[in-house]
């Protein structure tokens, strides 16, 4: 099961009839009306794991680059593995599961559980029933909730060994978005001017680096880093230089 980079979502295959991704899912791909999205989403992630002291360089090369996103993504919540240590057993019927589910999910996920508060006191009778009401749950656009019932371990000829271990591993990403999605965004100007000296500082060093390790397009490269636009990022780099003048 291959996660898009930049959220929760399956990667586009080539079944789905929108074309193929290799890093992301329908609402990222590399298309003129996901742009916005897909940018607005990879600044930030980088921002919160910036904030978090884990910087992603973004001189990688592309597949080096979504990679460590998507691992950083995972890092900010909880491991799936670890939170279903208490053995589960996959033999047992679908209630079974499905209390599993939420008791793991409560304990681990309180984003994606509040999210799911309407169904889960419902009674699933079928493996079906109960990751399609999930997976609809977590899903906001309509156009896209078809195509996320796409994953592989929505088939319902797999078992639940297969398919509720991905089916965690799902709701652990989505949490990762969840948390991501809370931080939103503000790169209006920061009242507090030694938060501002500080940006200005971190800034003129990462601006200082690119530029001995000749890297092209340094002002857009940190604008994704940084989560602000080119042109502030050009404002704060002029108002570091005049520092000292002024
Ligand atoms: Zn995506």
């Amino acid at each position: 099961m291959n996660f898009c980079a930049l959220c929760w979502r399956p990667v586009v295959s080539a079944r789905s009839g929108y074309g193929k991704s290799r890093y992301f899912c329908i609402a990222h791909k590399a298309s003129q009306e996901t742009q916005n999205d897909h940018l607005l989403q990879k600044r930030r992630i980088l921002r919160v794991l910036e904030k978090r002291g884990h910087h992603i360089d973004t001189s990688l090369s592309q597949s080096a680059f979504y990679q460590k996103i998507s691992q950083g993504l995972e890092s900010l919540t909880s491991d799936p593995k670890i939170a279903m240590k208490d053995q589960i057993d996959f033999r047992k019927e679908t209630s079974y599961l499905f209390k599993r589910f939420v008791s793991v999910t409560s304990r681990f996920y309180p984003i994606t559980y509040k999210k799911l508060k309407n169904i889960r006191h419902i009674t699933p009778q079928t493996d079906e029933e109960f990751f399609t009401s999930i997976l609809i749950t977590l899903e906001n656009s309509a156009f896209i909730r078809g195509l996320s019932l796409q994953f592989a371990m929505v088939e319902s000829d797999q078992k639940p060994k297969i398919w509720f271990p991905n089916l965690m591993r799902v709701v652990a990403r989505h949490e990762a978005v969840e948390i991501v999605n809370e931080h939103d965004f503000h790169p209006g100007p920061d009242s507090s001017k030694f938060k501002k000296n500080e940006l200005r500082d971190k800034l003129y060093s990462r601006f200082q680096h690119l530029k001995e390790v000749g890297s092209k397009g340094k002002q857009k490269q940190l604008a994704i880093e940084f989560g602000l636009s080119e042109q502030r990022i050009s404002i704060l780099l002029k108002e570091y230089k005049n520092k000292g003048i002024t």
